[in-house]
């Protein structure tokens, strides 16, 4: 293997070469793949061009003076790249994904179905609003949905991600605060909480002001009721939180917030727990992102087509950003401009250029329509079933650092059950990947030493938490047993061993350098 001899590790110190040392450096069926820019040759393409006739090129100056030095594959070769990298891709159609905090649960096909659907795939955003009635129709039902399910006043629908919702949730609450006269420079975040909850406050220049955890894992009312003062604008609060826990003195926290005269943001990326069970608006929180790739399992991407709408109470209504559906006599209308405001409407400004991810807001309204109300309520019981099945079956050999209690849709365990072993939670997880399973989510949240948080969701199969239970008990009694070497081994199946995740993240090789022709090698 000489063909990957830049910037990765070459064939003799992988997996893929190391037990049996094959000759091809595939692992059976499992086939190393280089890049394009290692297997491309300029002499090869993949469609056959005629050659241009007599022409006066009006390029000038811009004119290419080099070969444009791009890797040529015929088209089978293209296709068996993409097939093969696509093959060693994990993916939620591959096996559980038991990320904490992420919700990665199935994405039924008929969403897809729906996505796809010519009358809605092929709409374009500068399209003249008479031609896409139906459209606007289908975010303000999504939107109905979400202010059911939520007991909120508006929602704007745009923002892309779910941290893109909570900028969008903490502009409005700015701009209120604004509204009212008042500089409010502090915003209280939980310890547990996720890290893009201080990012978006700093990043909108509040000051970030820790509210520690209680020795439950939970916030303490009279610890936010301290830190509370006019200078405060809001506090960011997961609930459930990211212990996997309800946080019972939600409505007391909502109360002080408010006496303060601050706003409540919540973190609803855990919403997937209470779908149905509980009205965030009746807890008294202000402002709420929903991550629909979490919680109404549009797929999440590679850092692809996310949507996390944001649902407002009436303290922040007005602020929503445009555009915004307005429910009107004749029908919903998209109000996309300053110029077509009504009375009341006083919109922070708007997120996106058009109106968010409308492939996503159809497939969270095809899971909607799907399950209907009952149906999404028990989805959200199946989630919280499934984790402590769960906890359940590892809570006598893993450890729980808020003591043996039901958890909400995900369980958390901290690293002691390991003391001694010499394994820590990362070695866990890697050995978890060669019994062919995705890690959990590992080191979050940060209040827990160790922690390693699971996320089920409803949609795995008793069967399937069962061999996963078993796995996790087979590899804990292993730890227990002083099998060191296994665990610091791991993985030893993956298509790459450890890798140096510190040194790739300080020093990244994002392009690919050309190897030193012969001529110049030689010399
Ligand atoms: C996923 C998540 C976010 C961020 O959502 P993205 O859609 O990934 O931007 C924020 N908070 C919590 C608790 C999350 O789990």
């Amino acid at each position: 293997m000489t063909m990957n001899s830049v910037g990765r590790p070459t064939a003799p110190e992988t997996a893929a070469a190391a037990p049996i040392g094959t000759f091809t450096g595939n692992r059976g069926l499992a086939v190393e793949e280089p890049l394009l820019f290692e297997i491309g040759r300029h002499d090869v393409t993949g469609v056959d061009l005629d050659e241009p006739g007599r022409f006066a090129p009006r390029l000038g100056a811009h004119m290419r003076r080099a070969p444009i030095d791009l890797p040529g594959l015929s088209e089978p070769e293209a296709v068996r790249h993409y097939v093969r990298l696509s093959q060693k891709n994990y993916a939620i159609d591959s096996g559980l994904y038991p990320l904490g905090s992420c919700t990665m649960k199935h994405n039924p096909r008929l969403n897809e179905k729906m996505a796809r659907l010519p009358g809605i795939a092929d709409i374009h955003p500068l399209q003249p609003l008479s031609t896409v009635s139906g459209a606007v129709e289908l975010m303000a039902e999504l939107g109905r949905w979400l202010l059911e399910m939520t007991g909120m006043r508006a929602v704007a629908l745009s923002p892309k991600a779910g941290a893109h919702g909570e900028l969008c949730g903490m502009m409005a609450i700015k701009a209120a605060v604004e509204a009212r006269g008042e500089a409010r420079p502090i915003v209280l975040v939980p310890e547990s909480a996720h890290g893009t909850n201080p990012a978006t406050a700093a990043l909108l220049g509040f000051r970030v002001v820790p509210v520690p955890a209680r020795a439950d894992g939970t916030v303490d009312p009279e610890a936010v009721r301290k830190l509370l003062s006019p200078q405060v604008a809001a506090i960011m609060l997961t609930n459930p939180n990211t212990c996997g826990l309800f946080e019972r003195d939600v409505v007391e926290i909502a109360r002080a917030v408010h006496e303060a005269g601050a706003y409540f943001y919540c973190d609803g990326a855990n919403f997937n727990a209470i779908v149905g069970k509980a009205k965030v608006g009746e807890l008294g929180v202000d402002a709420m992102h929903i991550n629909l790739h979490k919680t109404f399992s549009t797929p999440h991407g590679g850092g692809g087509p996310g949507a996390g709408p944001v649902v407002l109470s009436h303290r922040l209504a007005a602020f929503a950003p445009l555009p915004f559906v307005r429910m009107e006599a004749e029908g919903p209308r998209l109000v996309e401009s300053e110029a077509e405001l009504a009375e009341g409407e006083t919109p922070f400004g708007r997120m996106v250029a058009f109106h968010g991810q409308m492939g996503m807001y159809v497939r969270a309204l095809a899971y909607m329509l799907s399950h209907g109300a009952d149906g999404l309520k028990q989805a959200s019981e199946d989630a919280v079933l499934n984790a402590n099945y769960v906890r359940a079956g590892l809570r006598d050999l893993f450890s729980q650092p808020f003591g043996d209690r039901p958890c909400m849709h995900e369980v958390l365990f901290d690293d002691s059950f390991l003391d001694g072993t010499g394994v820590t939670t990362l070695d866990f997880a890697k050995a978890m990947i060669d019994e062919g399973y995705h890690p959990m989510t590992m080191y979050f949240p940060l209040v827990v030493h160790g922690a390693m948080l699971i996320e089920p969701t409803e949609s795995e199969s008793k069967a399937s938490l069962d061999l996963f239970v078993a796995t996790l008990r087979d590899l804990a009694m292993r730890a227990r047993a002083g099998e060191t070497d296994r665990f610091k081994a791991a993985p030893r199946y993956a298509p790459r061993r450890r890798l140096d995740e510190t040194r790739a993240a300080r020093t990244p090789k994002l392009k690919w350098e050309p190897p030193a022709p012969f001529e110049q090698a030689a010399e």
